[in-house]
């Protein structure tokens, strides 16, 4: 028998598949959904079925080779593309699982085997990946020329902030490059937006597929709400494991950061930073029980944090929810945590259950 989680996300896909058609329709193009980082936590296992089965979804996009295998064995038959430089070796095995190579250099492009095929990777600002804007046409006409270009990317820096100029410049490098570059048999497939971009810009020109990451879990940079109405994938729930008084005066968790003023209805709740709840939250952060916001006591712990209670009718194996799409989102604990939402989602550790809402 295997013993149950404390901790639970729940999926909705629902609000995946309503994003998805939003986004893709904003953008005038198919979707190349990015899913590194365990779908930004939600799970793959979760996220990619349903992904694969969206009709506005073309390919999914990950970070790292393994997922590139995990999610090419997910989705058989869908496009994956790898979004970082593989090693020769892993070449060989990632073009024979049908992963599309990101390529940035003449060597890469002629180290390819035949059947891979390749996205160019254009570095037009962002400076972390691809070949330089004036490097990069001579790579995309090997590519062309050995039959192996599918796509042509490059990623924004600044595309979530209020000020646009860079991102338009970004943009104009990057036109100038699907400028020069050769015609093909097949149309090359274009792509630059993250979500910040699909919501900023709308639909681009010469633009044959979109990224939205994180807005495709329902998450928007607050300058932007109101664009679409997306809703967040997640509720994450944690189960009350003891519940108990703390007497006036007496100090709950470590440091004594929280000292009950009146005595107090305590519930502990099984989850903690190592499941990814932001301990920098400690003394911000509530959660709702019953419905209602109640604040975390004191210093949030590795495996467990404390809320108060009092007055509401509570029992052991209660589930109180950590954040949910309407009230109390993962924009707040990430604000509470001074972080970002990308991070606490990424976060979530291997002890949360991910499970499919009904
Ligand atoms: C992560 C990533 C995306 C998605 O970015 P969001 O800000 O989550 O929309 C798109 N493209 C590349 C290359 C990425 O690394």
């Amino acid at each position: 028998m295997t013993l149950a989680a404390r901790a639970r996300a729940l999926i909705h896909p629902d609000h995946l598949h309503a994003n998805l058609t939003a986004l893709a329709a904003r953008s005038g193009t198919p979707l190349l959904l990015p899913v590194k980082a365990g779908a930004y936590g939600h799970g793959l296992p979760q996220i990619v079925p349903l992904a694969a089965a969206h009709p506005d979804v073309w390919g999914l996009a990950v970070a790292t080779p393994r997922e590139a295998q995990v999610v090419a064995a997910l989705a058989p038959g869908r496009p994956v593309l790898l979004l970082t430089p593989p090693t020769p070796p892993e070449v060989a095995v990632l073009a024979d699982l049908g992963v599309r190579i990101p390529v940035a250099s003449l060597a890469e492009a002629d180290a390819l085997p035949a059947h891979a095929r390749a996205h160019l990777k254009v570095d037009t600002g962002m400076n972390r990946l691809g070949a330089r804007p004036e490097e990069a046409v001579e790579v995309g006409v090997r590519l062309a020329e050995r039959g192996q270009l599918e796509g042509v990317y490059t990623h924004f820096a600044t595309a979530d902030e209020p000020d646009l100029r860079f991102a338009h410049e970004q943009l104009r490098r990057f036109q100038a490059v699907l400028d020069a570059l050769p015609a093909t048999p097949e149309p090359v497939l274009a792509h630059a937006a993250n979500g910040g971009a699909i919501l900023s810009f709308g639909a681009l020109p010469g633009m044959r597929l979109a990224r939205p990451g994180l807005a495709s879990y329902g998450y928007v940079p607050a300058h932007l709400r109101g664009v679409l109405p997306l809703r967040p994938v997640m509720t994450l729930e944690a189960q009350v494991t003891h519940l108990h008084t703390a007497l006036a005066g007496e100090t709950v968790s470590y440091n004594g950061l929280w000292r009950a003023p009146q005595d107090t209805q305590v519930a502990t709740i099984g989850i903690g930073y190592a499941d990814g709840y932001p301990r920098n939250a400690t003394r911000r952060a509530q959660v709702l029980v019953n419905g209602e916001r109640r604040p975390v006591l004191g210093r949030i712990c590795m495996d467990q944090l404390m809320v108060d209670v009092t007055g509401l009718n509570v029992s052991r194996g209660d589930w109180v929810t950590l954040w949910q799409p309407d009230t109390l989102t993962v924009t707040d604990v990430a604000a509470w945590g001074d972080t970002i939402e990308y991070e606490v989602l990424t976060g979530l550790g291997d002890r949360v259950e991910r499970v499919l809402a009904p």
